[in-house]
């Protein structure tokens, strides 16, 4: 090979497929190529400045930092020129050759799909620079990378198998991409069409975006983050972050701050309306925008915010970063921490204001957002205090409504110590818990816990203010009334109750530890009640969901003395199976109840042959 002969490289296979899909099929949103490209654009410049944070050694150190673009309907071209970073003839070969995106490849997996309409995603999706070749018959990409000794590279492409590379002479740094475009996607050789586009869609771009041969820059160009807050329209936030995060749906809660003390900072952030990030999402992964005097140095930066708070979007950028900062720097600067609790505050903060302001929307953000929440608490049990006040729960005695403690708190009984809770497999079936019985008679609210979360959460939520948090499931409930000061001639004679414990222990062996007269039931027959008082049935639960070799903790069946069940049960003939068989699924639904039945269609054939008992008897 000679210094100026091109050079013939043929595609990696993952980026044919891609090229092939592009070319071959008919997009309706064709015009995200602009978007693509102008986005390289803005981050080879953001490339660039951050290399200029340590040397001032660069091609050009003193050209503006610009996007330029020109449309020529004639000649049916558009060209989009940066002065950002450039490429050198290895990088344009490795980077413009092989797919880099992960986005990329999730399209071409979804366009193997035949059921999912690839032409409606790939506005959504960015496919990057080669989502070009919707548009183009060729395109020609020529580069000057900004270190001193680079050769200017020129890169060409028809959308074929291969590509060329040779040797350009371009002496100012940079990158030009030139399109010609296809016959039918000639309205973007037009300018008007080329503004339009550039407002849909990158507005917000740092830089300015020049068009042919005006002097005003096209796009907007604020840092929105920058801007007074009585500056900003409502419509222009939700833009910005449209644009940013290519979520179709608003947000739910925007925060601009701005504050000089204790740290100089600038920070947008904005809560989604969805916890997932959809496969459209131009975010990749979670973490904050990090700008330093408004120089992107971090597209991710996951130092910002707690871990319970990874679902907050948004930019942050701030002064006091040192200027020689590096990605590695940033971490182990003191700012970071300052940061960090400043916005994490704040968020708590607009949280809490939104809970007050507007109930309805702080509800909808709980259902999505909850489960963070909550995962805070249990993994860092320190940030317990701030997050508590922000949790809701569904009660006993209002199970439609979403409560904060504090409510419950102002609610609690004359003379009630603790709060209590129970935990359950889904909010529905909870409500039928033996353990409630008590509670519900005596008209004393209990916290209904049925997401998994929640068992894992409370090893971090011991307490709200000075109220501890007690699991209605133990054995003995302190401060529980007896329910009924019964009239002794409602309950079975002990005598009779005593051989019916019997019955039950020899027909479930060792299933139980014990069998024994409950005080606190009232409409159920009986309950499951731990063994050892010390034993903690909310890890029992975190050990059954974590998947570890769990075994169900033996327990003690507590009967209700007063039950007509238990009444009848003892007129049956003694040893007769069908005593036998209900006693197992007295025991089989309490265990089901309690949500620790391991075959729950086991029962079935059971459940047969007490309904045909029951039918005889009629
Ligand atoms: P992505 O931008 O998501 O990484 P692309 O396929 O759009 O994926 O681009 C691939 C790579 O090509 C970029 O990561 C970048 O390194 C390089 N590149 C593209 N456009 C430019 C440009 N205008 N200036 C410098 N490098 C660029």
């Amino acid at each position: 090979m000679t210094d100026t002969a091109p050079q013939q490289f043929n595609f990696k296979a993952e980026t044919r497929q891609l090229l092939h899909i592009l070319i071959h099929s008919l997009y309706k949103d064709r015009e995200v190529f602009l978007r693509e490209l102008i986005s390289n654009a803005s981050d080879a410049i953001n490339r660039l400045r951050f290399e200029m944070l340590t040397t001032q050694d660069v091609v050009d150190p003193k050209a503006e930092l610009k996007i330029h673009i020109k449309a020529d309907k004639d000649n049916r071209t558009l060209t989009i020129t940066d002065t950002g970073i450039g490429m050198t003839r290895e990088e344009i070969i490795d980077h413009l050759g092989t797919i880099a995106q992960s986005s990329a490849r999730k399209f071409l997996e979804a366009a193997k799909d035949k059921n999912l309409d690839a032409s409606g995603m790939i506005g959504q999706f960015g496919v990057g620079f080669y989502s070009v070749f919707m548009v183009a018959e060729w395109v020609r990409v020529t580069s000057r990378s900004f270190r001193p000794d680079a050769q200017a590279v020129s890169w060409h492409a028809t959308g074929d198998d291969s590509y060329e590379v040779s040797p350009a002479d371009m002496t100012e740094r940079g990158t030009r991409v030139e399109i010609k475009l296809k016959e039918d996607a000639a309205e973007f050789a037009e300018e008007y069409r080329v503004k339009n586009i550039i407002h849909k869609h990158s507005d917000y771009i740092g830089f300015p975006i020049y068009v042919g041969s005006e002097e005003k820059p096209v796009n907007k160009q604020t840092s929105l983050w920058r801007t007074a807050r009585n500056e900003i329209k409502e419509e222009e936030y939700k833009d910005f972050y449209r644009q940013t995060t290519l979520d179709f749906e608003d947000p739910l809660l925007h925060i601009h701050l701005a504050t000089d003390a204790p740290v100089q900072l600038y920070a947008l952030l904005y809560i989604p309306a969805k916890a997932e990030r959809g496969v459209f999402s131009l975010r990749k992964d979670d973490g904050l925008k990090l700008y330093s005097r408004n120089i992107l140095i971090d597209e991710y930066n996951k130092d910002l915010l707690p871990e319970y708070l990874r679902f907050v979007q948004g930019v942050v950028d701030s002064e006091d970063l040192p200027l020689n900062v590096s990605r590695e720097t940033v971490q182990s600067s003191g700012l970071m921490p300052k940061l960090k609790k400043v916005l994490t505050n704040q968020v708590i903060k607009e949280l809490e204001s939104l809970a007050k302001k507007d109930a309805e929307k702080y509800n909808t953000f709980w259902k999505e957002f909850g489960v963070y929440l909550k995962q805070g608490i249990a993994a860092s049990p320190a940030d317990a205090e701030t997050i508590t006040p922000l949790l809701r729960f569904k009660t006993n005695l209002q199970p439609d409504v979403w409560s904060s403690l504090e409510e419950y708190a102002s609610r609690m009984k004359d003379g009630q110590e603790v709060i209590y809770y129970i935990v359950g497999e889904d909010p529905k079936s909870v409500l039928r818990s033996p353990h409630l019985d008590a509670f519900k008679v005596n008209k004393t609210e209990v916290l209904l816990l049925t997401e998994p979360m929640d068992s894992f959460m409370l090893m971090g939520l011991r307490k709200f203010k000075d109220y501890e948090l007690k699991n209605v499931a133990g054995a003995e409930v302190e401060g529980v009334d007896q329910p009924r000061a019964e009239s002794e001639a409602e309950k079975i004679p002990e005598g009779d109750f005593n051989s019916l414990i019997e019955k039950f222990k020899q027909a479930l062996g060792e299933r139980v530890t014990d069998v024994r007269a409950s005080n606190r039931l009232v409409t159920s027959v009986a309950r499951l009640v731990d063994a050892d008082a010390n034993s903690n049935p909310d890890l029992q639960r975190v050990y059954k969901y974590l998947g570890k070799e769990y075994e169900i903790p033996k327990k003690v069946l507590e009967l209700n003395p007063s039950h007509e069940i238990l009444k009848n049960l003892l007129k049956l003939e003694p040893g007769s199976e069908l005593q036998t068989i209900v006693i197992e699924q007295i025991f089989d639904s309490a265990l089901l109840v309690e949500g620790l039945h391991p075959d729950p269609s086991s029962m079935t054939p059971r459940v047969q042959k007490i309904i045909e008992a029951a039918l005889k008897m009629k």
